[in-house]
């Protein structure tokens, strides 16, 4: 039986999202944070695992609208922000606009639902580019934009000015993804929620610290979450998440010290990279760094062979590595391992 046969055209041509296990020692590949949690076994004692999870996971969506200033009808759960992705297009199909380079998995969840893709390209700053994107929205007429910022691999923010625009020229809803806001000296955007009817906000607890539990957020009128709401599967976010998480939730002191480490972390090894030789540090505005390093395929492999795993992201900006900000030591260890490569 030809299964290849069988499959729907748009998924046919898919290449699955690259998330392999490599191994290494040091793991600086896909943006999580260094620091987690720890004993989180109090949080799970009470779950009863003959039964389902709370379908609606009240206690964790009411920690997360009051950490977020919002209301609890204003929030939605999903298995990871991947999760709403998918139920964003679901529930209001194409055509999807999005900037590129920026975070795979919008195209390929577009292309998995049979909806059309249109990917305008970031300007030389890695800011949007107005001019083609308002063009693209009056010829296309997209239902949904993403707009990820700070952008996931560049690392800046775009102009505050350039996606208010956007989202005044658009008749379909904007999605400002802020996976990364937490590590941004910038302003998000949830503060604009009630002047922005057609803007939803996405968040994400996979970048502080909680990236095993799957755990995103939308937030955005209440008219908005109840239509998403109809799509998303009965029990999405399983009783152990919803308890560790809610349980973490509290430890928002720690959180921040966690952040703020990263930060200050981030600024040191952008400072050591710039000392290396033939390596190109951009500005990052997020837990992770671009840079350009010459041969970057090259500098991936010899990283790797020093036991160092960074993302390399040569097809989606060409001679560039993606670095993680871990830990000090694990920032020295890639420093290290960098400055020997350079030398050689
Ligand atoms: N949005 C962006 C911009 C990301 O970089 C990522 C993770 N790489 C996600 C969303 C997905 O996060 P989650 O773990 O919540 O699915």
């Amino acid at each position: 039986m030809k299964i290849k046969k069988l499959v729907k055209e748009g998924v046919s041509s898919l290449t699955a999202y690259n998330a392999k296990e490599i191994p290494c020692r040091v793991k600086l590949d896909a943006n999580e944070s260094p620091f987690g949690f720890g004993s989180t076994l109090e949080a799970v004692e009470k779950i009863r695992t003959n039964r389902y999870p709370d379908p609606e996971a009240r206690r964790l969506r009411t920690l997360v609208a009051r950490n977020l200033g919002v209301r609890v009808d204003n929030v939605l759960q999903g298995n990871g922000s991947d999760e709403l992705i998918y139920y964003l297009i679901t529930t209001f199909g194409g055509p999807v606009l999005f900037p590129v380079p920026t975070f795979s998995m919008y195209g390929i969840i577009a292309q998995a639902l049979g909806e059309k893709k249109i990917e305008v390209p970031l300007d030389r700053e890695f800011d949007i580019d107005l001019g083609k994107t308002i063009a693209a929205i009056k010829r296309e007429k997209p239902r949904l934009i993403f707009l990820s910022s700070p952008n996931n691999p560049t690392g800046n923010c775009f102009s505050s000015e350039s996606i208010l625009k956007i989202v005044d020229a658009s008749k379909g809803l904007v999605v400002v993804d802020e996976a990364y806001q937490p590590f941004s000296s910038l302003r998000g955007f949830l503060p604009l929620l009630n002047d922005y009817e057609n803007m939803i906000i996405m968040r994400t607890l996979s970048k502080v610290g909680l990236a095993a539990l799957r755990l995103g957020f939308l937030v955005a009128q209440s008219e908005i979450i109840a239509e998403v709401n109809k799509v998303r599967l009965p029990f999405n976010v399983n009783a152990l998440s919803q308890a560790v998480a809610a349980r973490a939730l509290k430890e928002k002191k720690k959180m921040n010290t966690f952040v703020r480490e990263i930060v200050a972390e981030r600024k040191r090894l952008i400072r050591g990279m710039e000392k290396i030789g033939g390596v190109r540090p951009f500005p990052s505005e997020a837990n992770f760094i671009l840079f350009e390093a010459g041969e970057a395929c090259n500098v991936y492999d010899s990283l790797l062979k020093k036991g160092i795993l960074v993302r390399n992201m040569h097809e989606a900006v060409p001679g560039c590595l993606r670095v993680t900000v871990g830990t000090r030591r694990e920032n020295d260890a890639f420093l290290r391992a960098l400055a020997a490569i350079a030398r050689n």
